[in-house]
């Protein structure tokens, strides 16, 4: 360490390099990244299944999340150690990839680097390991998830392609409110806005409604450079005035000729032009979001429209009925589009008795969503409640008798690894995870997690789609390939 100082005469300390390091090498390397691992994979393990407990979270500004959604769960966790990053990153992969299976899939990695470390302390080469990766190739809204199920379900096949055998989730608007009860939760074959109509004495419903999408403001035109105007006399004031009122006029008339008994505009306006539109008796719908104006447009099969000169009847969305609904007591309003002329595009609207029950709700049917998109991509199933798992293991496990070298410890390993969801299942739902473990040849025997009286997830109809099971394996794998391949690490000491 040496002081110096800049050109200013400003005390600064030179550290050199290796002072400001530390390093770990070979073996205390790779132990240290497994076990920083396996300290988030060991977090999440007593969320998975339908008995996994919730985490509550709460972010430095306060804000509180209860949820049992891996992939939250990491998103939240302040984690500063880059092997735990790669872990969040395994998670969000997941997610992106599948949408569901993401607290699995980081169970699925730790358990791996667990058997990966036996075998490092027992002196096989992790290229062995890592070779032998190479060759092998799920509410806590439980009390309404039938309801929600459906609900996921016919929003999917509601904008399903069934001939590209695609789905757009775009399409599924996923709006909620506070306030009601879950069970409240509705499908509208529609756009709902949290918005309501500008002026309390506009109808609260219109029929065949053609609506105006505008992004252009209901104001006079803004002059692009900075002027003065004297107004010293009412005169003057009157005049300015009736102009104003001229341009608000021309533009009510554009939307009038152009057949529209709606607009929906991006931008607000002022009251005078508010009340000008309801003298005019052309109801307006002021500040919506770009994002539901381009849903709108999409539902309605109308044209978004950023000059009133461009308006004309073509461009016009039509909805068989747009109505303002009121909820209990509350001054909340929302807006209803319905019966639209393309009814490809849908919205959920979840009711809940908080903020946090409503965020949960929504990534619930995020995950439901995906599930229900996946198997309209690919209709492949595994069974659930970790019977995959166990057959995969099953078969690993023979894979390694017809191995005769070091490598069948290697495979054993993986095999073990596999039996790791049954397990964290088996003592999430307090079962005792040798006797669940004691597979018969039946395939789908899994863990009864629900205590249904049958370990058959076939007959429990619990199942996964493959291609979520196939991404957890591989990502899984991926993760602790990359991690075990780690031989060196340089870090910035701590003081
Ligand atoms: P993930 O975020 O990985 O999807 P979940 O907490 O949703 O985690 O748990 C998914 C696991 O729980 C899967 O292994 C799935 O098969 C299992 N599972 C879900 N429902 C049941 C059930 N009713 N019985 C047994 N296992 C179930």
């Amino acid at each position: 360490m040496a002081l110096a100082f800049d050109e200013f005469g400003r005390p600064f300390i030179i550290l050199r390099e290796q002072e400001k390091k530390s390093r770990l090498r070979g073996l205390d390397a790779q132990k240290a990244n497994i076990a920083a691992a396996k300290a988030v994979a060991r977090i999440l393990r007593t969320s998975l299944g339908p008995k996994g407990m919730d985490k509550m979270l709460q972010s430095p500004d306060g804000d509180v999340t209860i949820t049992n959604d891996g992939a939250t769960i990491l998103e939240q966790m302040d984690v500063d150690n880059q092997i735990a990053k790669l872990m969040v990153e395994l998670s969000r992969s997941q997610d992106y990839e599948i949408g569901d299976g993401t607290t699995g899939v980081v169970v699925m990695a730790g358990s791996l680097l667990e058997q990966a470390e036996k075998l490092l302390e027992r002196g096989i080469h992790r290229s062995g390991l890592l070779r032998v990766m190479r060759w092998h190739r799920g509410l806590p809204v439980n009390r309404c998830k039938r309801e929600l199920a459906e609900i996921a379900v016919k929003a999917v096949l509601a904008v399903a392609d069934l001939e590209r055998k695609d789905v757009n989730l775009d399409l599924i608007k996923v709006e909620g409110k506070v306030g009601g009860k879950l069970e409240d939760t509705e499908l509208i074959y529609g756009i709902v806005v949290d918005k309501d109509m500008s002026h309390p004495q506009m109808p609260k419903r219109i029929e065949n409604a053609k609506i105006a999408i505008l992004t252009c403001p209901f104001e006079p035109p803004k002059p692009k450079t900075k002027h003065k105007v004297d107004i010293d006399t009412v005169e003057k004031f009157q005049t300015l005035r009736e102009q104003e009122q001229k341009y608000f006029d021309e533009m009510v008339q554009k939307c009038k000729d152009a057949g529209a008994t709606l607009v929906i505009c991006q931008w607000g306006f002022d009251d005078e032009a508010n009340h000008l539109l309801m003298n005019r008796n052309l109801p307006a719908v002021r500040w919506v979001g770009g994002v539901e104006l381009e849903l709108i447009a999409i539902a309605t099969g109308g044209r978004i429209v950023p000059r009133f000169q461009e308006l004309t009847p073509e461009k016009l969305g039509k909805a068989g009925l747009v109505r303002e609904k009121s909820f209990g007591t509350t001054k909340d309003r929302m807006l209803y589009i319905e019966k639209c002329a393309n009814s490809r595009a849908v919205t959920i609207f979840i009711r809940g008795g908080n903020k946090m029950m409503i965020e949960e709700t929504k990534r619930s049917l995020h995950d439901a969503l995906c599930v229900a998109r996946n198997l309209i991509r690919n209709n492949s199933i595994v069974y659930g409640g970790g019977s995959a798992e166990i057959a995969c293991s099953v078969a690993v496990e023979a894979a390694a008798d017809r191995h005769p070298g070091v490598e069948q410890y290697a495979i054993r390993s993986f095999a073990d690894a596999l039996d790791a969801v049954p397990l964290a299942l088996a003592e999430n739902s307090g079962l005792s995870p040798i006797d669940t473990l004691t597979a018969d040849n039946n395939p789908h025997c899994g863990i009864d997690c629900n205590d249904v009286g049958t370990t058959d997830m076939k007959e429990q109809n619990v199942f996964e789609t493959l291609i979520g099971k196939q991404q957890q394996i591989l990502l899984a794998t991926q993760v602790v390939k990359m991690i075990l391949k780690i031989d060196d690490v340089i870090s910035p000491s701590e003081y």
